[in-house]
């Protein structure tokens, strides 16, 4: 498959500030890529610069085979062919639902138009609220017209600016489902901005991670979460705890934690690892010898998440059913399940 959108060794700067450095990453036709990190890693910044608000001082974008933006030359944003949601819709208050999502369509004739917007409207569900204006609108709706609008002059890309963080949590995942069902169905390439991994999970085939301007990681939903590859992966990406835990020569762990195979070791291994543990590699067991004290739960409806401590002190997370209910200060009966935890060098 073709790359429809590259990024190549990217910089983007504010004055003598790198707000972005060096970043590369693609998206093929038809992919949906979100661009994930903490507040200020400058995600919305390689955003605007896709969009061609910001231009770029090092390297270059390309959409569809063109070079967009290059240090010498920054292609207009209204001659690009993307189209952009907002975290607070944009919609035109003046203007009803019709007018909205045909404002960027007068390139087509009257009837064209009209057809488009038809269509458009029926794709996101909305064919009924046509004559609203948007104020009419629940959070849902406006962001879903703010979709058609932005999909309606068939852009070859369209970016996603933090589109959900406005609706409340139910309807954010549940939106951003939707959407993806959408988008895909459409064949549409999209990337979207978020702070919310949740987000991230439920839209995207790839993700890139970033961390203070700089893009750490690019990998799947699945490997990004399975397999980060730092620390600040680890720690940002779900749930979890990375301990340090003592190790002998043949793969034995301390904390009674059971034993490495000694071929998923770095070979210079020392005496401690640190190790990423997951809330599922740790599993309830009633006819375990093995039994940890209980510091926290929380109830999520189907699960019960604990927090438990190690012989030494360290807490790790535990996923149960819910019926799995006992006391804070009680003891849990687990098993360790160390095929897919995260071995890390200590240093
Ligand atoms: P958030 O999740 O909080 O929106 P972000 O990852 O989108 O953050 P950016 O908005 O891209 O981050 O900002 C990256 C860095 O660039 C930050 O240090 C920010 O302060 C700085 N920055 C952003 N816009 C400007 C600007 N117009 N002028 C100067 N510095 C800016």
């Amino acid at each position: 498959m073709n790359n429809q959108l590259i990024l190549d060794q990217v910089t983007v700067k504010y004055g003598a500030m790198a707000a972005v450095s060096d970043a590369t990453f693609s998206l093929a036709e038809g992919e949906i890529g979100c661009l994930l990190g903490p507040s200020g890693c400058g995600k919305t910044t390689l955003l605007r610069a896709i969009a061609g608000f910001e231009s770029v001082s090092a390297g270059s974008i390309s959409l569809h085979g063109e070079f967009i933006s290059t240090p010498k030359h920054t292609k207009a944003p209204e001659d690009r062919a993307v189209g952009m949601v907002f975290q607070d819709f944009a919609l035109f208050p003046h203007l009803n639902v019709n007018k909205n999502i045909g404002f960027g369509l007068n390139n087509l004739s009257g009837k064209e138009k009209n057809l488009r917007i038809t269509e458009m409207l029926e794709l996101v569900g909305l064919a009924s609220v046509a004559e609203r204006f948007p104020h009419e609108l629940s959070g849902g709706q406006r962001q879903r017209i703010a979709l058609a609008r932005a999909l309606a002059p068939n852009p070859q890309i369209l970016l996603l600016d933090e589109p959900f963080s406005n609706l409340d949590a139910e309807l954010r995942t549940q939106l951003a489902a939707e959407v993806r069902s959408l988008l895909k169905k459409n064949k549409v390439t999209a990337l979207m901005v978020t702070h919310d991994q949740d987000e991230a999970f439920a839209m995207a085939d790839k993700i890139a991670l970033l961390n203070a301007g700089n893009v750490v990681q690019v990998d799947t939903p699945y490997k990004l979460y399975h397999k980060p590859g730092s620390l600040f992966a680890a720690d940002f990406i779900g749930k979890g705890a990375v301990i340090n835990v003592g190790i002998d020569a043949a793969g034995l762990l301390g904390n009674n934690l059971g034993s490495l195979s000694l071929n998923t070791l770095p070979e210079d291994f020392g005496n401690t690892v640190k190790l990423l543990v997951r809330p599922d590699d740790i599993a309830y067991d009633d006819t375990s010898d093995t039994k940890l004290e209980i510091v926290s739960k929380s109830f999520l409806g189907p699960n019960y998440l604990y927090e438990l401590a190690l012989n030494d002190g360290q807490l790790v997370p535990c996923l149960t059913h819910s019926h799995v209910d006992i006391a804070v200060g009680d003891e849990l009966p687990v098993q360790f399940d160390l095929r897919h935890v995260v071995i890390f060098n200590p240093d």
